[in-house]
């Protein structure tokens, strides 16, 4: 046998009786991972062309409302946080611990080291946004490492085809697949044996792992066992020490610790949604998003995020959902449609993020499943210093600048974007949730569901502004600043593929709005009509609500089809004086409370 597959040694990492992997200090070792074989690929010239378009944000929230609990919760959570980043790491790359091991061996490899921190593993971005490996392992395929190596789509259809009822398994949203070799098979019914808990929590497993051929779905819990363990423990122990203070935060831990033994998110995320934290923390834990696969999407990859609640501005916001009912009635459809407005919904600051949720992402809306979000709802996570932080507003403000004529370039504020961003999330709350016939807009509408539905949540942030202000819950000028923000978004720095929901959606927009007034070309920049902007918006969004109410997928794909023309003299011009106005593209995130304080 040539080499063994990273679940396979993870499988017998899961076995030894090992201590757990040290914490803090960067230092990321990981039983039975040695670098060998790996070396630096990447020359000087094409590191430095990438940090040189790379920013750094040092995330410090102030953490001085944290009781001594929670500050001990915290410690237990990055420790539970360190862990996932690593199984988030194995996940995409099957030499990327390896990888991890040589980079830290390597201290004075510093842009390699920052290209490893930036792409969370060894294979890069580039400035053509191709993915490359950057030290000698191999390159990144559909697979990752959640198939078995080398797999095809094609392969894996073939033998769904031919199985129909092996589909279930090997596409479980969280399950790894494996060739089922003897060595993999004995492995995983070692660790029932070994665990007994995981074997009570996977009723049909043993028998399952024992009798199927050809390929083996292990849950992730099987595979990953020793660091689900672990990280299971921290969650338990976190619960401990915030039980007398948070009653319900420590709930949702305790039973989170549980999900990721089962495999099975119910009990948590019903904890999560529904909860009422009286303390200032907040987490993400677990494998949730499926975009880092490839092959199907369904694979979910590991992430937490460990949060600070800002109390002033979650006050602030749940004042003002009492207007949501109002935001809902004034959408244009046909509709009596009630909403709930009690809706989970907070402002935070991140401590620190690992995994798959690392990087500067502006906000969170989960669980995903359709069926719990109807049965719970879903928790809204607003990410407040990633949305309001100055240095990413102003690499977005210049693109804002360089597209839109000089009397406006101000009109954008980082408040804009934050508010905007706020009643996006919660927009996906309001309008159509379900096509007339009464199907699941997914189903109905298939690859135009998702671009339909972040339109329309667009839309409705828009529309709550205007309402807000009639309201007088903000002023002229912050609606302003979130019309501008709205111009913003859909502006391209280039052409978007179809298959970019965001992009192609947002490109829509600008179009729409230059047909209805809301903007207008001149000489090579554009100028905004505040005061037809927001009939430019009712009219898309009725629009938008009448494809989803029909759950017509022939009409989506012609409205589509119709608005996402790209112009050279115009929507290239823009592109183009947008792309000139770059400085930065990527963004290495550090946190105080795990990288210790800024480097000068
Ligand atoms: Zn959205």
């Amino acid at each position: 046998m040539r080499t063994l597959s990273l679940a396979f040694s993870l499988l017998l990492a899961a076995c030894a009786t090992a201590p757990a992997t040290p914490m803090g200090g960067g230092e990321h070792e990981h039983h039975g991972v040695s670098s060998a074989g790996i070396a630096a690929s990447w020359d000087a010239s094409r590191i430095e062309p990438i940090l040189a378009r790379t920013q750094r944000l040092h995330l410090s929230p102030d953490v001085s409302a944290l009781t001594a609990g929670e500050q001990v919760a915290v410690r237990e959570l990055i420790a539970a946080g360190e862990r996932m980043h690593q199984l988030y790491m194995a996940q995409r790359h099957p030499q990327a611990l390896a990888a991890a091991q040589f980079v830290a061996e390597h201290p004075e490899l510093t842009g390699v080291r920052d290209l490893f921190r930036l792409n969370a593993g060894p294979i890069a971005t580039t400035l053509d946004n191709t993915r490359e490996p950057f030290l000698t392992v191999s390159p990144e395929t559909p697979a990752r490492n959640m198939y078995p190596a080398g797999m095809t789509r094609a392969t894996m259809d073939a033998f769904i085809a031919a199985h129909p009822e092996r589909r279930e398994t090997l596409l479980d949203d969280r399950t790894v697949v494996v060739d089922a070799t003897e060595e993999n098979r004995a492995h995983a019914l070692m660790v029932l044996d070994h665990h007994p808990v995981l074997d009570t929590l996977h009723p049909g497993l043993r028998a399952r792992l024992q009798s199927e051929q050809t390929y083996l779905a292990l849950p992730y819990s099987v595979a990953y066992a020793h660091d689900i363990l672990f990280i299971s423990e921290r969650l338990s122990a976190a619960a401990d020490v915030v039980e007398s203070g948070d009653a319900a935060f420590a709930r949702y831990l305790r039973l989170r610790a549980r999900d990721l033994l089962a495999d099975d998110y119910e009990g948590g995320d019903a904890a999560w949604v529904t909860g009422e934290f009286t303390g200032n923390l907040n987490a993400q834990i677990g494998s949730y998003e499926t975009y880092d696969d490839a092959m199907y999407g369904v694979k979910t990859f590991f992430s937490l995020s460990l949060l600070v609640r800002d109390r002033p501005r979650s006050a602030e916001l749940q004042e003002s959902l009492q207007f949501l009912q109002r935001v809902e009635d004034s959408l244009p459809y046909e509709s009596d449609r009630e909403v709930r407005s009690d809706i989970p919904v907070g402002v935070y600051n991140i401590i620190a993020d690992f995994g798959q949720a690392r990087g500067t992402n502006t906000a969170t809306i989960l669980p995903n499943e359709a069926y719990l979000a109807r049965q719970y709802g879903r928790t809204i996570l607003m990410r407040g210093n990633i949305l309001l932080d100055e240095s990413l507003f102003q690499e977005t403000q210049r693109a804002f600048a360089a597209a839109v004529i000089d009397s406006q370039a101000n009109d954008l504020t980082p408040e804009g974007g934050f508010y905007r961003t706020l009643w996006h999330e919660i927009g996906h709350y309001l309008g159509v949730d379900q096509t007339a016939d009464g199907r699941d807009l997914d189903a109905a509408l298939e690859d135009t569901a998702d671009l339909l539905e972040e339109m329309k949540a667009d839309l409705v942030s828009l529309t709550s502004a205007r309402i807000l202000n009639q309201q007088r819950r903000i002023t002229d000028a912050q609606l302003r600043g979130i019309y501008a923000s709205g111009i913003r978004r859909v502006l391209q720095k280039s052409r978007p593929r179809r298959e970019q929901p965001y992009q192609t959606m947002q490109l829509i927009q600008w179009n729409w709005y230059m047909d209805h007034g809301a903007l207008r070309f001149e000489n090579g920049r554009l100028r905004i009509d505040y005061r037809r902007y927001p009939e430019a918006v009712t009219s898309l969004l009725r629009e938008v609500l009448a494809i989803q109410r029909a759950g017509d997928r022939a009409r989506a794909n012609a409205f589509v089809e119709r608005w996402t023309t790209w112009r050279p003299e115009l929507h290239e011009v823009i592109a183009q004086r947008m792309r000139e106005s770059e400085r930065t593209r990527f963004t290495i995130v550090t946190y105080e409370a795990l990288d210790g304080p800024q480097p000068r």
